[in-house]
């Protein structure tokens, strides 16, 4: 709030804060529209979550479908969305989205040069494949090339500049920020310092997957017991400063859990790569107290991720040497760090994990009959079009326990990024964009929709502030 007995230090167009996806796509769209622009990051480098994110992006209608002949269109992602977002979504938002996803991937290799792989993947609740993955699978692919930019465009980016308030004029709009200078993340330390804006803010600071106390208070489940893929200082205060402001939160006890992880390394780790892009489409998950399937593998990661944590233990994926060589991907690391265990037969999987052998083998005829006749009666699997009978040794096996992953719920947007209050007013001066915002995705974000949400909307963003 504004505070008589202050200064302010300097003046910049357009603030942006945090120098993920979203705030850097914001700050290139801005600069690019011929204003000032300074970008704060409270690390000591840049990224956030997007730099260790696997770089996955989703849209229709794009080269890469065309060339495989996958039919799809904006209404068909919408559709998916919806589904997987119970209904939940935002419809302007996630009308937003799917309208510029294609433009916004295209923007990605026509802008910044970005090289993506010749392949178009299907992820869990998506109805085909539409998500594509950079060069050396990771988000730092796409990143450095946001940062190259900003360097060719000459934006400033500070670092360890941690935002703490926003400061309003008497009429509620925003016009500067309080921040730390010199933070020391460990101590919450720095030198007080405040930026005026002639234009306004954009909070890029992500979301709240590793705020233990901010997530268990919306979803009570979410102990400090359930571990998270994010970085540990992906926390709330940008989002909590913004609620000062009276600025609406929404639906934040949506809350995704990735179903892909696993509790035998830390982190993301490696499993994921055989987990989400193998298994899940053809493979089994199992209940290793009765060895039975509980869940759709190819359902939506809230459905899934919910599963395994209502069975109270960490089940088993199983898939075999067709699944992993047809999938193209090379799992070495998740082999050699012992996440993904790999067997000459069943037999021996069935002793390993200790297993009814007879029950597992029972299971697997079941689903292999299922993946023959093309449709899974039990849990309405998607059975993709090169998937075959698990059969071919070597069998591959990784323990599932989700981690704590995406944040759905965040501020309150419109299409056009700008924050709203509770009367659904807009806040003068102030947008969102990234995980920090709310809505787009309902109950459960689609794998590779987050990078499309941070590039769609932080664009948006850069482009609204500039003209104000
Ligand atoms: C391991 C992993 C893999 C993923 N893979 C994919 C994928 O393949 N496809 C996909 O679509 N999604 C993926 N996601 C999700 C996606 O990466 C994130 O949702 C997205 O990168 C978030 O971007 P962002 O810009 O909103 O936030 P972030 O990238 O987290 O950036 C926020 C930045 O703001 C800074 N910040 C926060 N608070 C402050 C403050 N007070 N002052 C100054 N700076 C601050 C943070 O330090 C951080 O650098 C993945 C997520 C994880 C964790």
């Amino acid at each position: 709030m504004l505070n008589e007995n202050f200064t302010w230090n300097r003046t910049t167009d357009v603030l942006v804060v945090g120098t993920g996806f979203a705030g850097l796509s914001a700050a290139i769209e801005a600069r690019t529209h011929n204003v000032d622009v300074l970008v704060i990051e409270k690390m000591n480098s840049y990224g956030g979550n997007s730099i260790i994110s696997d770089g996955g992006i989703a849209a229709p209608n794009t080269h890469l479908q065309k060339k495989y002949m996958i039919k799809d269109d904006a209404a068909l992602m919408y559709q998916d969305m919806l589904t997987a977002g119970l209904g939940l979504n935002y419809p302007n938002l996630l009308k937003t989205l799917v309208a510029n996803a294609e433009n916004a991937f295209r923007w990605t290799i026509d802008e910044l040069g970005v090289p993506y792989m010749d392949r178009v993947d299907l992820f869990g609740g998506h109805s085909v494949p539409r998500c594509y993955t950079p060069e050396g699978k990771s988000g730092a692919t796409i990143l450095k090339r946001m940062i190259s930019k900003t360097e060719s465009l000459d934006i400033p980016i500070e670092y360890r500049v941690s935002f703490q308030e926003f400061l309003v004029d008497a009429a509620g709009k925003v016009i500067g920020a309080t921040v730390l200078e010199n933070y020391d993340y460990k101590s919450h330390s720095g030198t007080i310092s405040h930026i005026k804006v002639r234009k306004g803010i954009i909070l890029a600071t992500g979301g709240y997957g590793a705020d233990v106390p901010f997530r268990q208070l919306q979803d009570p489940r979410l102990t400090s017991e359930i571990s998270t893929t994010n970085k540990p200082f992906t926390t709330a205060e940008g989002l909590k400063a913004a609620l000062k402001i009276n600025a609406a939160a929404v639906q934040l006890s949506q809350i995704q859990l990735g179903a892909w992880s696993s509790p035998d390394e830390k982190g993301y780790g490696h499993g994921p790569l055989f987990a989400d892009y193998i298994l899940f489409q053809y493979g089994v998950i199992i209940d290793p107290k009765d060895t039975k399937r509980f869940v759709n593998e190819l359902g939506d990661r809230k459905t899934t991720g919910d599963a395994i944590l209502s069975i109270g233990h960490p089940c088993l994926g199983i898939a075999d040497h067709h699944a992993v060589s047809q999938s193209g991907w090379d799992i070495s690391k998740a082999i050699k760090k012992g996440v993904v265990n790999t067997f000459e037969s069943l037999d021996h999987l069935a002793t390993h994990y200790d297993l009814n052998l007879h029950d597992l083998k029972n299971t697997i005829n079941t689903y292999n009959d299922y993946v023959s006749q093309g449709s899974d009666p039990d849990y309405g699997k998607q059975i993709v079009e090169d998937a075959r009978p698990i059969v071919s040794p070597p069998f591959y096996a990784m323990r599932l326990w989700p981690k704590v992953h995406f944040t759905m719920g965040g501020l309150g947007i419109t299409e056009k990024a700008q924050v709203l209050d509770y009367n659904g007013k807009i806040i003068e001066g102030l947008y969102a964009a990234g995980e920090v915002a709310g809505g787009v995705h309902g109950a459960s974000r689609l794998g590779s929709c987050a990078i499309t949400e941070c590039i769609v909307f932080g664009r948006i963003a850069g482009q609204m502030v500039s003209s104000r």
